[in-house]
């Protein structure tokens, strides 16, 4: 085999895997399509000690913390996996590699319909622990589910709750929400919680069994970040749908020990 492990996604999840397998002296490859989800805000929030940063500096120190132990990052696509008979192989776009165990961290995916996505992230979002205080006491719409107006509300007292969006304008940099039959409200802010579909058709086709969420099935996982399929890992957002950054990179740690044990047991 060509590498111990093989990590698929250099998000937080994966880069935390990848730094504490690189300490153990384990070979790794990361391979990283490069596009986390929170790329579309400016700054990230939660994250003890580093509150504010912007969510690709720390992505960026975190690659430099890797390769500074000699893992080998690549900005590439994975476009299959299959299990042979050591372990598993790799394919990326112009080569095939081989590990012993593999990490999926590759997220999930927001689905936000066009008319939102230039706003994704700036003032339409999901996430109010993530972006709540930055729009403290100012206007803000729930859009969709009613049962987050409570929510809202610890940030805001002037919170409008409507079923649907049709539309968003925007003037003087504010938003509009418009809704059908025309009706216009002006916002500051606009919550709204898009479906949700984790990259997980590589775990799928491994034979991972999945577990139901209250947004859909993920891949389940132990508390170690193992998966039904041995020797297949998986850790944040693409096997837990409300992992924010410091919980993705936790659970990317505690996979990345299990992998090594797993190794060890293997006697590698
Ligand atoms: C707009 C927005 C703002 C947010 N703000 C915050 C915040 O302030 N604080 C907070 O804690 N959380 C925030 N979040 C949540 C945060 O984005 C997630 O917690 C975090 O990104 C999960 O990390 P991850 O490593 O699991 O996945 P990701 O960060 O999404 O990383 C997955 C990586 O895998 C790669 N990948 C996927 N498929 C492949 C493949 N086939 N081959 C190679 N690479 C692949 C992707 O390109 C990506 O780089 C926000 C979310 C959104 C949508």
């Amino acid at each position: 085999m060509e590498h111990e492990v093989v990590i698929i996604g250099g998000g937080a999840a994966g880069l935390s895997a990848a730094l504490m397998l690189t300490r153990a002296r384990r070979s790794v490859l990361v391979v990283d399509g490069a596009e986390p989800r929170n790329k579309p805000a400016a700054h990230m929030h939660n994250y003890l000690s580093r509150d504010g940063l912007s969510p690709l500096d720390l992505l960026k120190h975190g690659r430099a913390e890797v390769e500074g132990y000699g893992g080998e990052i690549v900005n590439d696509t994975v476009r299959g996996v299959t299990k042979i008979d050591d372990g598993f192989a790799v394919e990326l776009t112009d080569r095939v590699v081989t590990a012993k165990r593999l990490l999926f961290a590759t997220g999930l995916v927001d689905e936000v319909p066009d008319f939102l996505r230039d706003r994704w992230g700036r003032d339409v979002f999901s996430c109010p622990y993530c972006h709540g205080y930055e729009v403290r006491d100012q206007k803000l719409v729930v859009f969709g589910e009613e049962t987050k107006v409570a929510l809202v509300r610890q940030w805001s007292d002037d919170v409008t709750h409507v079923p649907s969006v049709d539309g968003i304008e925007v003037e003087d940099d504010r938003l509009v929400a418009v809704l059908s039959g025309s009706q216009r409200i002006p916002a500051d802010a606009l919550v709204y919680s898009a479906p949700v579909k984790p990259r997980d058709e590589f775990l799928l086709a491994l034979g991972a069994e999945t577990e139901e969420t209250p947004v859909g099935p993920f891949v389940r996982t132990d508390a170690k970040g193992r998966t039904s399929v041995p020797g297949v890992y998986a850790a944040g957002n693409v096997t837990d749908p409300m992992a924010i950054v410091i919980v993705a990179a936790a659970q990317g740690a505690q996979a990345a020990g299990m992998i090594n044990m797993d190794l060890i047991t293997a006697g590698t």
